[in-house]
């Protein structure tokens, strides 16, 4: 009997699905507790809806507003007024109207009016957009449906940049009006659904995440397009969701903010992403700190926002990107980048008071 041999017989030959498998890191370091961010925050970057907010929208207003209080969040834009006309107004009338100086209600275009407005659809939405800014809305939503799924009406997939599309993000540049896209998703959710992507448990929680090319346009072909949608549209703000759709590669998301001073980045739903990259990210975020506002992305909740506060303010080594659900985005832990007073407090509300339409 060799070595090997021993060691296996002493070992429990029982084989554990991965799926059940949730170690607890046995290492004693610092755990910092932070119940308040050092600065006020702006959120820009939420949902009240039902689909992705948590159901805000029919919750009492006074007990999100104790939430916000609670977690230093002086104001909040909820995007999911781009969910449709009567749900952009009913996010008005429940919202905005009773705590206005709190919110910021963004819209987005009905592309199921494609079919009806033809080749000038860009004007429509355009139209539509002017006539929701008198209404109060004071951001537009694009969200990744275009690029993805948006069908013109001859039934070819609209892509980011068409030119069709121009009259819309004029109409947001007249008005100064921000737009906060989300054009693509982590790159693991275009490769195959194999043993090799690193969100297997995550894309088996949502096969409808999983956006393999073809049938779908690669990663490559959305960021491109994006690029050239920011290329067009000098004058109109672009604030690239979930840093900007490329937390994997924090050098291309730098050489864009670079190349497009038209250009911002927000960091909702990517905390797992920076977090296991600290050293990387910690620098990008000094460097690139007056084009970085904060998001949640989650539905509003203090123990989610206080571990964003943790991962932005903290030395703290190996903790978990969530306390919700754990590996919601993957099987790793994250590092805190401490990063410095003044980087954080235009992170958390300086820029977002900079950019967004003032309330
Ligand atoms: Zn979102």
């Amino acid at each position: 009997m060799n070595n090997n041999d021993e060691l296996k017989t002493n070992m429990n030959t029982e084989i554990l699905d991965i799926r059940n498998y949730y170690p607890i890191s046995k290492l004693e370091t610092t755990k910092t507790v932070i119940n308040k961010p050092k600065f006020p925050v702006i959120d820009a970057h939420n949902h009240l809806g039902i689909t992705f907010g948590g159901n805000w929208i029919h919750k009492p207003l006074e007990d999100l507003i104790t939430v916000m209080d609670q977690a230093g969040i002086v104001s909040m834009v909820d995007l999911d007024g781009f969910e449709g006309e009567s749900v952009f107004e009913e996010h008005l009338k429940k919202i905005k109207e009773k705590a206005p100086d709190r919110f910021r209600i963004y819209t987005g275009p009905d592309y199921s009016k494609w079919e009806e407005e033809k080749d000038n659809f860009g004007e429509y939405a355009a139209k539509k957009l002017q006539q929701q800014i008198r209404q109060g809305a004071q951001g537009l939503k694009i969200w990744k449906n275009l690029g993805a799924h948006v069908r013109d009406h001859r039934g070819a997939r609209v892509r980011l940049c068409d030119p069709r599309l121009d009259p819309l993000w004029h109409m947001a540049a007249e008005y100064h009006l921000p737009v906060t896209i989300h054009f693509a998703d982590p790159v693991a959710f275009y490769d195959p659904l194999d043993e090799k992507n690193e969100r297997w448990e995550e894309l088996h929680a949502h096969p409808e995440w999983h956006f393999p090319s073809p049938p779908f346009p690669s990663f490559q072909q959305l960021y491109d397009d994006f690029l050239s949608l920011l290329q067009r549209n000098p004058d109109t703000l672009f604030i690239g969701a979930h840093v900007g759709c490329y937390a994997e590669n924090l050098s291309v998301v730098e050489k864009t903010l670079r190349e497009f001073p038209n250009y911002y980045i927000d960091i909702s739903e990517r905390i797992a992403e920076l977090g296991r990259q600290p050293y990387t990210a910690r620098e990008f975020m000094i460097k690139n700190a007056d084009r970085i506002v904060f998001g949640l992305d989650r539905p509003a909740n203090i123990s989610e926002y206080r571990c964003y506060y943790r991962f932005l303010e903290s030395k703290d080594e190996y903790f978990d990107y969530s306390e919700e659900e754990i590996y919601r985005q993957g099987r790793w832990k994250i590092y805190g980048i401490f990063l410095p007073d003044d980087v954080l407090e235009k992170i958390y509300r300086k820029n977002a008071e900079k950019i967004l339409v003032p309330n």
